[in-house]
């Protein structure tokens, strides 16, 4: 698929879902600073964006920078973001990772890929998207639902979501790089989904090659 065709799928989609990336836990955050954006980045992976949407400022009123955080330990981060899933896991996390800003790097979240892919829990998804919405510099989030749909519309062809990654950045209009995460996660999770998506009522439909699709609605 052409760069202008993958731009019309993805306005075409962006508007279909009427859900503006704006409106997640982690674009939110992002206002704030580039530690608020890790740190909801941390919280909301595989976890609903209403649960984020409520542990991240009730944690970044009480730490919004490394150095604050650390005054707690893994144990009272543990109960301030529960329920959010995995709630021990990531409050070592985060906790791990502030240690690593306020000891390593001066209590400034790095803004370089490189930077990020070195703190604790942060792996290629999360540094793109602190790199993204964080510093607004040029990354493209990937994600399970990104990489689904992607390899469903024929915007690649690829078998996992660092080749997705990859492949992207060569192709996508840099437009997209920063929305592409937003308007796909809305997307995979009430119409595109993995199991038997609504193709019948896909408003992509006639240019989607609905690649590996066997079963839909
Ligand atoms: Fe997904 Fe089906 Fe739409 Fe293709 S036609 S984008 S597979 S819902």
């Amino acid at each position: 698929m052409t760069p202008e065709k993958m731009s019309e799928v993805l306005a075409t989609i962006s508007e279909f879902v009427g859900q503006s990336p704006d409106d997640l836990a982690v674009t939110k955050a992002s206002r704030k600073s580039p530690y608020a954006t890790l740190v909801s980045t941390i919280l909301s992976l595989r976890c609903r964006d209403e649960v984020t949407q409520v542990v991240t400022p009730r944690l970044l009123a009480l730490a919004d920078t490394a150095e604050k955080m650390l005054v707690f330990s893994d144990g009272e981060i543990a109960d301030i973001i529960y329920p959010t899933s995995f709630y021990r896991r990531k409050a070592v996390a985060i906790r791990k990772a502030s240690k690593q800003i306020f000891e390593e790097h001066g209590g400034r979240v790095p803004d370089t890929l490189e930077g990020l892919l070195s703190l604790f829990g942060v792996g290629r998804k999360s540094a793109n998207l602190i790199l993204t919405l964080g510093f607004g510099k040029p990354g493209i989030c990937v994600d399970t639902h990104v990489h689904r749909i992607s390899n469903r519309l024929g915007f690649v062809k690829t078998k996992t979501p660092e080749q997705t990654e990859a492949f992207l950045r060569k192709v996508l209009p840099e437009r997209w790089w920063i929305d592409i995460n937003g308007v796909l996660i809305a997307f995979g999770r009430a119409h595109c989904t993995p199991i038997s998506p609504k193709c019948s009522t896909c408003p992509v439909r006639k240019k989607c090659g609905r690649v590996g699709v066997e079963q839909s609605r």
